[in-house]
């Protein structure tokens, strides 16, 4: 399909990379640019293919009517000037993930995983069940492993299980995943969508194609969910943990056709995380994967990192990483997890959003130490409500007031509710120098 085009590849990071080597083993003409200098030995690799990569800050000068499709970094925002320039000239804008798709080899099984909050952990998890079952799995898209990456070891007949995005799906044409999990809606990442229903419009799209021999698990208890599925065609399966759906609680247990193991045997706490596990085992269990296995891999597998992390107790405070808390309703959910005296650090990149969701969660919250670029609206929110709070420049000053503040069994709490680009490269960055900071203090 894209063999011997000419390519316009917007942005270099690793999916840019990716893609341009696929393309180029399928003698594309290739531009690849980005704004920033890039590492010398991808830099060296690239060029050796006979790829051409032009740093500068004005590529929608080098886009003219002789590239036949657009290769857009999903991060990139839809009005960037090459986007415009695009569609003034009806190039097409796909991505990595639809290139990808179409040099799979045949009878691939696409399981995308897709949602507001859940997404890393329920692929994981997906992941780690179909691999404990010895079945031919391969785990890639926003999870870190872009697709492209993936295709020199995919066979015919193994399974891709994937994190899909919005931001992704935004730029779909052809990709039709199998398997779709959508594990809610809420209202985060408006920046790049404008809208809410722009957001749940490009959500819907991991059911794009489908017909009744396709499947669709859906959250059976979120209202934009089901408003927004209605008229999708494939087969579908619902799970909630606070009603009964095809898979729910029942007895203590995750049921779904029968029991499966008991909530006791789980690693993974939260009714969120009950949500997610039933998302998994939805899905193995159209692998027909035994309860054995699936006990196996729950019983055993404690989160992943970033995501309510625990850390380490210091004088019977315990401190928790949820660096990846990057919106409000994450933070609800990490702040209700605990019955505990609570210690919440606060703070990031403002996107103007709101802060007064928190309060009704936040009964155990002794104090909030925030940072960052929000700490002045984090201090007024919490003024206005009389709680408790303290402003400092950074993570590393905030974890010290916490530690100072805290008593005896008490929780100490990094659920930001901000993204972290204020001051770090990547949420990732904030959660390790968390750790690091927490682990060095004595
Ligand atoms: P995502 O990849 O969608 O950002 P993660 O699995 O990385 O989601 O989890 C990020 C945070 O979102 C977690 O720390 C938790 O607070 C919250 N979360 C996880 N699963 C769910 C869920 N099913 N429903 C609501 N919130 C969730």
């Amino acid at each position: 399909m894209y063999d011997n085009k000419k390519m316009f590849i917007l942005g270099m990071a690793r999916s840019g990379y990716e893609v341009a080597k696929v393309l180029a083993k399928h003698n594309c003409d290739i531009v690849i640019t980005d704004m920033k200098e890039q590492d010398e030995e991808k830099v060296k690799e690239l060029k050796e293919l006979g790829v051409n990569l032009i740093i500068t800050d004005k590529p929608a000068d080098l886009l003219d009517d002789s590239f036949s499709y657009v290769v857009k970094n999903p991060g990139i925002k839809l009005d960037h000037p090459v986007c415009l320039k695009a569609n003034d000239l009806n190039i097409p804008i796909i991505n990595e993930l639809e290139v990808a798709y179409h040099y799979l080899p045949k009878n691939v099984k696409i399981v995308g995983i897709t949602g507001s909050n859940g997404k890393t952990t329920t692929t994981t998890l997906t992941y780690n069940i179909l691999k404990e079952a010895g079945l031919p799995v391969h785990l890639g898209g926003n999870i870190g492993y872009p697709m492209c990456s993936l295709l020199d070891s995919v066979k015919e007949n193994d399974i891709l299980v994937l994190e899909v995005s919005g931001h992704q799906m935004h730029d779909f044409k052809d990709f039709k995943i199998d398997i779709g999990v959508l594990t809610n809606l809420t209202q985060v990442h408006l920046d790049h969508f404008g809208t809410y229903e722009n957001y749940i419009k490009n959500k819907v799209k991991i059911f794009n194609h489908h017909t009744s021999n396709d499947i669709a698990i859906l959250n059976g208890n979120n209202i934009d969910v089901l408003n927004n599925t209605k008229d999708i065609k494939s087969k579908k399966i619902y799970f909630s943990a606070s009603k009964e759906c095809d898979a729910c609680i029942k007895n203590d247990a995750i049921y779904y056709k029968e029991e499966i193991i008991k909530l006791n045997e789980i690693k993974l706490k939260g009714n969120h995380n009950y949500e997610n596990i039933m998302c998994a085992v939805i899905v193995a269990k159209q692998f027909n994967v035994s309860n054995e296995i699936i006990k196996k891999v729950l019983s055993s597998f404690g989160g992943v990192e970033h995501r309510l992390e625990y850390v380490r107790t210091l004088n019977t405070r315990e401190f928790y990483n949820d660096s990846k808390a990057t919106n409000v309703v994450s933070t609800i959910i990490a702040l209700d997890s605990f019955n505990k005296p609570t210690y919440l650090l606060l703070g990031g990149l403002d996107r103007g959003h709101s802060f007064d969701d928190l309060l009704p969660h936040m009964k155990n919250v002794k104090a909030v130490v925030c940072y960052g670029q929000t700490k002045d609206r984090i201090l007024d929110f919490c003024n206005k409500n009389n709680i408790t709070c303290y402003k400092k420049d950074n993570l590393e000053e905030s974890i010290k007031k916490a530690y100072e503040l805290s008593v005896d069994n008490s929780v100490i709490l990094l659920s930001p509710a901000c993204a972290s680009w204020d001051q770090y490269a990547k949420f990732e960055d904030r959660g390790d120098e968390f750790k690091k900071v927490v682990n060095s203090l004595k």
